[in-house]
């Protein structure tokens, strides 16, 4: 039986000594600060930003939340962030996405300032990762990375296959593993023989985004399963695009859904809110 990736219970562990930190840094003058940006209504996005300001009261962060209707225009949104911008109270910025049709994702990514950008979209904080040296950590894969070294497992010589190539997960997790010394492969929907691919995999992350994507027959024997989607089922249950319980016979470890990937992410935010606490206020 394979190891099962506790997310949840080791980003409980990790927000605790986040709470630890917010008050070391609080004592000095600074309590981290983070503004989240809600554009239209989208039920999932309104979950997300619910729970990000959880978080933040749980580990004494202050938060600003800003929830703006469907039919705000980029300028105003645009305006909102020049003044998170310059508000020194808040040390890390982040806009919801999807933001709706009439907003360019691309110009609010661009118009958060850089040392803000705790979500790291902004192409410079992209630039630093791409170099080898990033200033903010991705959260997903960054929380991912985290989950396995909390396990002891090292990518460092091993054939690491992401199945997703998007900017927010497949990228930058492409890029993590290979800074920690694995061997990438990229798979994406214009692969070729994607099983052909995956069964090379020692450790096989999946970020498509579809349910019962990833069966046992695309799985090597000890594998490590890192399942990152977050879909929903007929019944509107959350699953992943694993086959739990038959890529489970097969993997050395898995991560669950809900419980693995998810809250890891969330808990990555907050470092990085810290982070960007730690460098506009020059503290170590
Ligand atoms: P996305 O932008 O839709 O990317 C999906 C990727 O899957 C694309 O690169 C796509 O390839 C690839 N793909 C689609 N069909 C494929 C196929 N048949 N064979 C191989 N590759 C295929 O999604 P995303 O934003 O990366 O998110 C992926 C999943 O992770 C979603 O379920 C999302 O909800 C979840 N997610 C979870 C967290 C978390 O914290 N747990 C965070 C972010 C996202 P192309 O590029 O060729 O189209």
């Amino acid at each position: 039986m394979s190891t099962i990736l506790d997310g949840k219970a080791f980003a409980a562990l990790c927000k605790e000594n986040i709470a630890a930190e917010v008050e070391r840094l609080a004592a000095l003058g600074h309590r981290p600060g983070l503004a989240v940006v809600l554009v239209g209504n989208n039920p999932a996005s309104q979950v997300y930003v619910r729970n990000k300001e959880k978080d933040c009261k749980e580990c004494g962060i202050y938060s600003a939340m800003y929830t703006l209707p469907e039919e705000t225009t980029e300028a105003q949104l645009l305006e909102l962030l020049d003044v998170l911008n310059h508000d020194n109270k808040i040390h890390g910025v982040l806009v919801q996405l999807p933001v709706p049709k009439q907003i360019d994702p691309q110009r609010v990514i661009e118009a958060i300032d850089p040392i803000k950008d705790v979500d790291c979209f902004h192409p410079m904080n992209v630039g630093y990762l791409t170099q080898g040296m990033p200033r903010f950590a991705p959260c997903t894969p960054a929380g991912i990375v985290k989950l396995m070294e909390h396990y002891g497992i090292d990518p460092a010589g091993k054939h690491c296959v992401v199945i997703g190539r998007s900017n927010i997960v497949g990228k930058p997790m492409s890029l993590l593993l290979l800074q920690k010394n694995g061997t990438v492969t990229i798979c994406h929907s214009g692969t070729a023989d994607l099983k052909a691919q995956t069964l090379q995999a020692d450790i096989l992350v999946s970020a498509v985004g579809k349910t019962g994507f990833v069966t046992a027959d695309m799985v090597k024997e000890g594998a490590v399963v890192i399942d990152v989607a977050m879909n929903r089922n007929e019944q509107g249950k959350l699953c992943g695009d694993v086959v739990y319980e038959e890529v489970a016979e097969k993997a050395a470890a898995i991560t669950p859904v809900p419980g693995g990937v998810g809250p890891m992410t969330r808990v990555m935010l907050l470092e990085n809110t810290l982070t960007a606490c730690r460098l506009q206020c020059n503290l170590d």
